[in-house]
């Protein structure tokens, strides 16, 4: 009988430490560095603009050129399919001198699957964008969410994890003002914005698409009205770790 107490409750203790290392421990991880990513944007007036998913055939260039008239390079996320289909626009985001990281391949939700299963896709990503990225290039674990197991093929390819301190709204279901998103930034006095620059199919690509241009612009202005620089998030994050020493 006691036996029959015992048993369940050390698997269930060495279930909930399994639990733990592999969702909870990635997520106190984030949470950490996204606060000093955070803290450090405000503290240096720095405005980063990350754009995940893509290339988008369309939005892309469009974005590139947004980018290029405020003066800006921005970080992008590229998913490996997507890289795969519009290699040129790849091309293209790495000639014109954006950062380019690693976004996984297929964007698997890493908490909605197998536990290994966003840790294949993104080994997956880093191969079908080899041409792309390099060694040490920033990782952006899709949806923000890791496991210990796709973190670790992060930190084994030397990628540090590529968070955002405001995410601009641009996927959910329902679109925020683009003014909102300008209100964030300016409260948090800068910080590191997330957009989306894949070519959407639902019936309001079109009006998504506008509103990723639209905060573009408008953060580009705010920044040179509040005079903060604009850095790629890979400059932001090597600072950051001279600054810890
Ligand atoms: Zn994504």
């Amino acid at each position: 009988m006691i036996e029959a107490i015992v048993i369940p409750g050390a698997v269930g203790a060495a279930m909930i430490a399994g639990v733990a290392w592999l969702y909870g421990a990635p997520m106190a991880l984030r949470r950490a560095e996204t606060a000093r990513l955070a803290e450090y944007c405000t503290r240096t007036k720095t405005l980063c603009l990350t754009y995940d998913d893509g290339p988008g055939k369309d939005l892309t260039p469009r974005v590139m050129s947004a980018l290029h008239a405020g003066s800006a390079k921005g970080t992008f996320f590229l998913l490996g399919r997507r890289a795969e289909v519009n290699p040129s626009v790849a091309d293209e985001v790495s000639r014109a001198g954006h950062e380019i990281g690693c976004h996984a391949h297929e964007h698997v939700h890493a908490w909605k699957s197998a536990p290994w299963a966003s840790a294949k896709d993104a080994a997956h990503g880093y191969e079908s964008l080899d041409r792309w990225i390099q060694r040490g290039c920033l990782f952006r674990p899709p949806y923000g969410k890791s496991t210990a197991l796709s973190r670790r093929e992060a930190v084994r390819r030397g990628s540090p994890l590529g968070w955002w301190t405001i995410d601009s709204g641009d996927t959910w279901e329902k679109l925020p003002e683009a003014r909102s998103v300008i209100q964030r930034v300016e409260a948090a006095g800068g910080g590191v914005v997330l957009m989306h620059d894949f070519d959407r199919e639902d019936d309001d690509a079109a009006e998504r698409a506008e509103f990723v241009i639209e905060v573009t612009n408008a953060l580009l202005e705010l920044a040179q009205k509040e005079s903060w620089r604009t850095a790629t998030l890979g400059e932001i994050m090597d600072e950051m770790e001279r600054e810890q020493g």
